[in-house]
């Protein structure tokens, strides 16, 4: 995990709690105005879902990587509130539960797409 992301949800999940909008952030808003900055550094990463707008691009060097810039549906605030509360609900807590845990994280996340959906 990149350092920055490290460092990030070991803050967001110490807290327990949804940031919401960061106005603060020299970035904000990278997706959209209202957008929720909690997982600013996507636990699912790389999720290879397409259906929520992320996307393989290649690369320069002919390699494919996972890209987030379309991906809205982590930074609506229903979700961020709602995949926090299963991280809290699950004992998710730390990163390094995170880091332990990953093969929980695309069943957490159909499970947040499927409620979404409904
Ligand atoms: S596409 Fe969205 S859900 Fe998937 S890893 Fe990127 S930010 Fe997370």
């Amino acid at each position: 995990m990149h350092p920055l992301a490290y460092e990030h949800l070991k803050r967001v999940l110490a807290d327990g709690k949804v940031i919401g909008s960061d106005d603060t952030c020299d970035y904000y808003p990278c997706h959209f105005t209202g957008q929720d900055c909690t997982w600013c550094f996507c636990p699912f990463y790389p999720c290879a879902v397409l259906q929520t707008g992320g996307e393989w691009v290649k690369m320069k060097t002919g390699g494919f990587i996972w890209s987030c810039s379309n991906c809205l549906w982590i930074h609506r605030p229903e979700v961020a509130a709602a995949l926090m509360h299963e991280f809290i609900k699950l004992g998710i807590d730390s990163v390094e539960t995170l880091q332990k845990r990953t093969e929980e994280l695309p069943v957490i996340l159909l499970r947040l797409k499927y409620q979404a959906e409904k």
